[in-house]
């Protein structure tokens, strides 16, 4: 609070006149101290991104206005063919307002129903341009972006560790495991589905063999045997296989009383995965590609998946995030969701899981790549004993470190540049 604001609190609150008859004038006194004649008026001048390979492929966006502050997005996974889309919305951004952040993601996506607006890349695109806009909001008005999403249910959010030591064979694989413990996760996730098992019969068919099953039945025990009972396990198949396979495996892994168990089929047929979520207690998780709520709403109707995990850097911004996990929560499904990206991406995605009330657990993938996450950002390292603490700096909270960041840019693409165009 300013001098000015506080100024006006004390009096309004001052002497004999402190009680509920001092309302209107304690209500007026914050009026005139956030009143909307203050706030900032901003226009869009540019938008720029630069491209990151670390877990793929990362998009960075940059929404610049004519007061000289910017916000900064970032963009995954299908954000591949990203850069030429943001250009093009870029001419519809300059000059607009970027407090309207729902009225300009609303008017491009619409705008481009005929370009595949509904999903896939065109989406994500979108979605780096909102995270942008929802940083430079909060650095406009001076607050921290769960707040204005509704402010924050919890101070921490809790991750789990893509833990890469699920392999029995993998000679590194008690150290990898005494490492992410030694970190604090609470919870890990592997990975089960391997399309080079020599077991295959078939490089196409999906139908895993009994020699597969066991494969991956043994992985599930030994990442078992390497974490305690009170860390949560997770398990991917990655949508790899078709449903006779992801009903025996959702069966055989009963026992060992997962988290969930991510997309045992592809989550493109909801039907499949309820069918595949109806036949067993293991709790069945998926979404990771759908987009919108438009992608999660069928799921979510035919109670197809006991946890959701929309990408948030994918799936179509932080505001579409909440409006996802709010409809989750009227069907009290809980939301894990998907995580890939850099130390900027990731706070963004905390901000909307401080701000709903159904969040279950944040993955981070980044344990391969130490040394460029804790550079990532000027802040350094945001992890502490798997949780990430939100930050009360305005916006995102966290600010590319250039010089660590571009060790990873994309050869041959612009970093930042302005577009001719
Ligand atoms: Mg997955």
């Amino acid at each position: 609070m300013n001098t000015l604001s506080r100024r006006h609190l004390l009096r309004a609150t001052s002497g004999a006149a402190v009680g509920i008859f001092s309302l209107p004038a304690l209500a007026a006194a914050v009026q005139s101290a956030t009143s909307p004649y203050r706030r900032p008026k901003l226009k869009i001048t540019d938008v720029r991104t630069a491209q990151v390979r670390a877990h793929g492929l990362q998009v960075h966006v940059r929404v610049y206005t004519d007061q000289g502050l910017f916000g900064h997005g970032e963009a995954t996974d299908s954000a591949v063919g990203a850069p030429p889309l943001i250009d093009g919305f870029r001419r519809f951004l300059i000059g607009q307002d970027p407090l309207n952040i729902d009225l300009l993601t609303e008017r491009i996506r619409t705008m481009g129903i005929f370009a595949g607006a509904q999903g896939g890349q065109y989406v994500t695109a979108i979605t780096g341009v909102e995270i942008a806009l929802w940083d430079l909001a909060g650095k406009a008005l001076g607050l921290p972006v769960y707040q204005l999403l509704g402010g924050k249910m919890r101070d921490r959010i809790r991750l789990y560790c893509d833990a890469q030591t699920e392999d029995p064979d993998d000679p590194n694989a008690r150290e990898k495991a005494e490492q992410v413990k030694s970190m604090g996760f609470t919870a890990v996730k592997i990975d089960v589905d391997d399309l080079r098992d020599p077991n295959r019969w078939d490089p196409v068919n999906t139908t895993a063999s009994n020699a597969e099953i066991d494969r991956m039945v043994r992985k599930v025990a030994f990442a078992r045997e390497l974490f305690p009972s009170r860390v949560d396990l997770a398990v991917d198949m990655h949508g790899r296989y078709d449903m006779t396979t992801g009903k025996r495996m959702a069966k055989e892994v009963e026992p060992f009383k997962l988290l969930y168990l991510e997309e045992p089929v592809p989550a493109e047929n909801v039907d499949a995965m309820r069918d595949i979520r109806e036949s067993t207690s293991t709790p069945i998780c998926c979404g990771e590609n759908l987009f919108l709520r438009h992608g999660f709403r069928t799921v979510l109707e035919k109670r197809a998946a006991d946890i959701i995990m929309p990408d948030i850097q994918k799936c179509g911004g932080l505001l579409e995030s909440r409006k996802i996990a709010d409809m989750a929560h009227t069907y009290y499904v809980p939301v894990a969701p998907h995580c890939v990206v850099s130390p900027i991406g990731t706070m963004a995605s905390c901000h909307v899981c401080a701000a709903i009330p159904n969040f279950l657990v944040l993955e981070w993938h980044w344990i391969p790549r130490l040394p460029l996450w804790r550079s990532f950002v000027k802040e350094g390292e945001i992890i502490d004993k798997g949780f990430i603490t939100l930050p009360d700096r305005p916006g995102i909270g966290v600010e590319m470190d250039e010089e660590a960041a571009r060790k990873a840019q994309v050869p041959n693409t612009p970093w930042f540049e302005p577009t001719r165009s």
